[in-house]
């Protein structure tokens, strides 16, 4: 098995992640995230989301809809952009317009080309209750749009002022033409974004603050920070003076994204403003100037991020499969056994300590077979530490932590093990 095989197959038996639909064959290109994968992504959004909203002034938040007024987009491009007649890359999933193409190789990678066809990417729905009088709208192919949309809502609620970013955390839809790769190419998936408003002479500055702390951000997760790099776009859009991907490259993933830094410039609030006949401009109240903000924006992949990460974090060493996920984002943050399972005394003073963490921090209790296949099972999901009760702990009040990736063991009071825990944890 490789490795790609390996992660999808842990995922799958340990409960992080199981196939849509399953029972009646799938469903191509949706994933269900089981109750260890749940906890793992919800870890990965806290982080995010700490880390946008407290750790940085004039960021704020906001959880916008799925579905928005279909004219946005129009407004965005999206759906012009996503009808002409496309051939798509089957390797790198580039799409480009037939008058683009000297030869059935991809420009950029040079990979195979799709025939040319009519791609519509957005997901349609439709809106009302009688037959003939529904409205056609998407779901967001995007989740950025809504921050666009809610830019003055929340300027003028907020007492903001430029330069500030909105952040959101929210599912995009995309029918893409070839899902596949497991979590990486999705129909459904999930995206951080922060939409960043400044002066436009700010831009350069702005582009490369956001570009190196969210680099940085990934590095802090990430096991093998070296194997994430910035990837320079050669093509860029009409409106943009550089664009940077943040790539995890790594077997089996060469080199692919896990979020996009992007120079949007006035280009989204001057098109909303358009379209829609509202003035989205922002007036300086210190110096008059009135201008259109520009936008610094950073979109990242959920799901691509806990891929890479499972894939980052698998190890296998003797006969032990482990992931050294850091402890911050693994599920469970430790694991309570005691020694023998069929002694009453050592169960009941175990499911004690096991109380005493539950209501502070992620973890299992397991009484089930011996202690080395707890240990290994514990490790396979990736748990920091294990705390097992002996006979000494009845003793002693003492008990063993041991720690996964070095397998190592250390006695600690009782009373200073959450204190201890949390302690690892910062
Ligand atoms: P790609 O070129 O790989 O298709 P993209 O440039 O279309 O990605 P963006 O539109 O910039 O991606 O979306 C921002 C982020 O959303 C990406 O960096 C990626 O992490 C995530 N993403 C995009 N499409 C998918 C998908 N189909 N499945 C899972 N994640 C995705």
């Amino acid at each position: 098995m490789d490795l790609m095989e390996k992660v999808v197959s842990l995922c799958k038996r340990r409960g992080f992640v199981y196939p849509n639909s399953e029972i009646y064959g799938g469903n191509q290109g949706f994933y269900d995230f089981g109750p260890l994968g749940v906890e793992m992504k919800n870890n990965l959004k806290r982080l995010w989301w700490k880390w946008m909203t407290v750790d940085h002034e004039n960021i704020v938040g906001i959880d916008g809809a799925i579905i928005t007024h279909p004219k946005v987009w129009e407004a965005s491009g999206h759906v012009k952009n996503f009808s002409d007649p496309l051939s798509e890359c089957k390797k790198c999933h580039h799409r480009f317009k037939q008058d683009d193409l000297a030869e059935n190789r991809c420009p950029d990678c040079g990979g195979e080309l799709t025939e040319p066809r009519n791609y519509n990417i957005l997901m349609q729905t439709q809106l009302g209750v009688i037959e003939g009088e529904k409205i056609n709208a998407y779901l967001r192919g995007e989740a950025c749009q809504t921050i666009y949309l809610n830019f003055k809502n929340v300027l003028q609620t907020n007492r903001l002022k430029i330069p500030f970013g909105i952040c959101q955390i929210g599912k995009a839809f995309r029918n893409e033409v070839t899902p596949g790769n497991f979590l990486f190419r999705q129909r459904e998936f999930e995206q951080w974004d922060l939409q960043w408003f400044c002066h436009p002479s700010e831009m350069e500055k702005w582009f490369d603050y956001w570009k190196n702390e969210r680099m940085l951000w990934y590095q802090g997760l990430f096991t093998h920070p070296d194997n994430l790099v910035f990837y320079r776009h050669e093509k860029l859009a009409h409106y943009a003076e550089k664009a940077f991907d943040i790539q995890y490259s790594a077997s089996p993933f060469d080199g692919s994204e896990i979020e996009g830094i992007h120079w949007r410039g006035d280009w989204d609030l001057s098109r909303h403003s358009e379209y829609s006949g509202q003035d989205l401009g922002y007036t300086d109240q210190g110096t008059g100037e009135k201008y259109t903000p520009n936008i610094v924006e950073t979109s990242g992949g959920v799901d691509r991020t806990f891929l890479f990460l499972l894939l980052d974090a698998y190890c296998e060493e003797n006969d032990r499969v482990f992931l050294k996920l850091n402890p911050k984002v693994a599920p469970y943050k430790a694991a309570v056994f005691p020694l023998l399972a069929n002694k009453e005394e050592l169960v009941k003073k175990a499911r004690e300590v096991f109380l005493s963490l539950k209501s502070e921090i992620t973890v299992s209790f397991d009484d089930r077979g011996n202690i080395g296949k707890r240990y290994y099972s514990q490790d396979e999901i990736g748990t920091p530490w294990c705390v097992t009760i002996d006979y000494q702990t009845l003793e002693d009040n003492t008990v063993t932590v041991r720690d996964r990736d070095t397998a190592k063991q250390q006695r600690l009071p009782i009373d200073n093990l959450l204190k201890h825990l949390l302690n690892l944890l910062k």
